[in-house]
């Protein structure tokens, strides 16, 4: 089986003409006509990475994170997108990305991901694209869902950190003594907080928010921050399970490297 043809399964799901402006979702190195060995899933694909496909004889590695964003000039390996590109051609392995269009479907999607882990119900797309559909759904950024009842604050959050496998969370004061309706978008969703707010979620989930940004919660919901790779963690399972329900000819390897750059004390 061709790498293109795995692609092309993984394109109904999310189609590459879903992802943002900015994105560079897609093939990145690599021809799409090899013939598939097996396949790594990963967030982020580093050079550890590419070491763990060879020993794994896994030749195309599936990433949530596109390693390429911006133009190259240079291969000389001064930095790290450079000699995982240049790691990747040298050992034959080729680099797939599925990013801003998998955040943005409403099946199989990042953040419906999310939505199954916390145990939302009724779950809808939280921003959605004027006039796009996809297989009868919304699509857009971020997901909105109701937990069955509502739940003491403090006790969702104790929740989160165990559903979520979080090692911390930051977040801003407790407005709301109780939490039902819940916003969450899988990495940096901060520019979603004005649509959680209109929606009228009680905390909003996400990633990345800078300290005056906090502010921003403004006495109207809590914002929730609780890191970006552990938001987007479970896109690994996710790709997983979407391969091999449909595949068997081939094995999909699930990436065992924490490629987390953040660490806690
Ligand atoms: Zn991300």
């Amino acid at each position: 089986m061709l790498f293109k043809e795995l692609i092309d399964y993984l394109h109904t799901i999310a189609p590459n003409n879903l992802q943002e402006d900015y994105d560079n979702a897609g093939l990145i190195v690599g021809s799409p006509n090899t013939a598939i060995k097996s396949v790594l899933i990963c967030l982020d694909v580093t050079e550890e990475v590419l070491e763990e496909a060879k020993s794994l004889g896994c030749n195309l590695v599936i990433a949530h994170h596109p390693i390429v964003f911006r133009g190259l000039k240079r291969f000389n390996g001064s930095n790290y997108v450079e000699r995982v590109v240049i790691k990747a051609i040298k050992e034959d392995i080729g680099i797939f990305a599925i990013h801003t269009n998998l955040d943005n479907v409403f099946y199989q999607g990042v953040n419906t991901k999310i939505a199954n882990k916390i145990g939302l119900e009724k779950i809808e797309i939280l921003q959605a694209k004027e006039n796009i559909q996809y297989k009868d759904a919304a699509v857009g950024a971020g997901m909105m869902g109701y937990l069955p009842e509502p739940i003491d604050s403090m006790v969702f959050l104790k929740q989160l950190k165990s559903s979520m496998n979080i090692n911390s969370i930051k977040y801003t004061a407790l407005i709301h003594k109780t939490i039902q309706k819940v916003a969450v978008c899988g990495g940096s969703g901060g520019f979603l907080l004005a649509a959680a707010k209109r929606k009228g979620a009680e905390i909003f989930i996400t990633s990345d928010y800078k300290y005056h940004e906090f502010f921003d919660a403004n006495g109207t919901i809590i914002i929730a921050d609780i890191g970006h790779y552990e938001s987007e963690q479970f896109t690994i399972e996710l790709l997983h399970e979407i391969i091999s329900q449909k595949f068997s000819n081939f094995a999909a390897h699930c990436t065992k490297i924490v490629t987390n750059p953040v660490k806690y004390l």
